[in-house]
């Protein structure tokens, strides 16, 4: 990415509460009209940074700058954001009208415009209509619709969303994820979205910036998060994933060779990993990736052999669950239709072998 490309910048920034280190070093960019998650654990640091961004709380030392201006001077009310919290935040005792043109009181404007500009963002966020119902007679989905309208009325250049959908059920939160989609596809401002919800993050954003102990471990398309991981930290956040303990044996032309626990030496592309001779690492492959057979399938293709411990069916997919001599953790192997490459026969206690496509396995960072 290059500096033109930031529309958010963060430069180094740090957050101490007392000791506490909240925020420790962070630095990325943020672009125009993107849809950007901060994803992590709680406590991992997602509302500092979020608030920071706000100008609720400061930076300790490093720099925030929106839109080319830089941001420790600015005030919370003078910054070009709004923020849309988990609890709403909307008036009960007020119409929805008056709710959202409460973003507008300070603009002074004639009551036929506020009308006019309450009513349109109204159709936006699929509510036209409900300018006169009171806040406390609205359901959960339609409230969060009002506090999204309030804060877009004025059209800010970024929208700071705090977990707005936390408070939802299921349903309705999966439903809001696609309203949310195509809200900010349609009036194209950038959303800086915090959640810990994997599945929430990588269905709506653009990029994700995935956060533990207050750093960012990686920032990335939602793809890439997937299936290129760059740290352990972050292929066990991002869905399921199987390890293997490794020793680096050598490398050359971009081709790492790795003594694999229960594998022994294979060849790896190197990736952008700094990993040297002697380094200790592990390599990783995802579930769905993995072929289980019931006999020993021929070639000289890699293959682990191991017993099955458990089928979890899953109605499309079953989970296997299978235990590999050298290895700490059981295997997890997703399939399609509940099936044994070679037939029937998924009593746990059995022999399985697991085979996988060359590109599936990949190393990852230093342990
Ligand atoms: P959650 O998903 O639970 O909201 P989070 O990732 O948003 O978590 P933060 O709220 O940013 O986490 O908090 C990060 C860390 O900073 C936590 O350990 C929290 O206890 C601490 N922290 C947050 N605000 C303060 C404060 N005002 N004073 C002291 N410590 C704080």
């Amino acid at each position: 990415m290059t500096s033109t490309d930031a529309f958010i910048a963060i430069r180094e920034v740090e957050k101490f509460y007392g000791s506490f280190q909240a925020i420790a070093n962070v630095s990325m960019d943020i672009r125009h009209g993107e849809f950007f998650s901060l994803l992590g654990a709680s406590g991992c640091g997602k509302t500092t940074l979020l608030r920071m961004l706000a100008g609720f709380e400061s930076a300790s030392s490093g720099e925030i700058c929106i839109d080319g201006q830089p941001m420790s001077e600015v005030p919370p009310y003078l910054r070009p954001v709004n923020m849309v919290f988990q609890n709403y935040a909307i008036f009960p005792h007020l119409n929805v009208r008056d709710n959202i043109a409460y973003g507008l009181r300070r603009l002074r404007l004639p009551r036929s415009k506020r009308h006019e500009m309450v009513e349109e963002i109204l159709d936006l966020v699929k509510l036209p209509g409900y300018g006169d119902r009171r806040a406390n007679e609205l359901s959960g989905g339609q409230r969060q619709r009002v506090a999204l309208a309030r804060a877009l009325i004025l059209r800010p250049k970024v929208l700071l969303l705090d977990e707005p959908l936390g408070a939802l059920d299921k349903q309705l939160r999966e439903q809001m994820q696609v309203e949310l989609r195509r809200l900010q596809r349609s009036v194209g401002i950038t959303f800086v979205f915090v959640t810990h919800d994997q599945e929430e993050a990588l269905t709506l954003s653009d990029r994700i910036a995935v956060m533990a102990g207050g750093r960012v471990l990686q920032v990335d398309t939602p793809s890439r998060l997937y299936e290129a991981p760059r740290s352990r930290e972050v292929a066990n956040f991002i869905g399921t994933m199987n390890f293997l303990g490794a020793r680096v044996v050598s490398r050359a032309n971009g081709h790492l060779r790795l003594d694999i626990e229960a594998l022994g030496q294979l060849d790896l592309p190197a990736g952008g990993t700094p990993l040297s001779e002697g380094d200790r690492t592990c390599v990783a492959i995802r579930p769905e990736k993995i072929t289980l057979h019931k006999d020993r399938p021929g070639g000289d293709a890699p293959a682990l052999s191991g017993t099955l411990e458990m089928t979890t069916y899953l109605g499309e997919r079953s989970h296997f669950h299978v235990r590999v001599p050298g290895c700490d953790n059981s295997f997890s192997v997703s399939a399609q239709n509940n099936t044994i490459q070679g037939g029937e026969g998924q009593a746990s206690g059995r022999p399985v072998w697991l085979t996988w496509r060359d590109d599936a396995l990949f190393v990852l960072g230093k342990d």
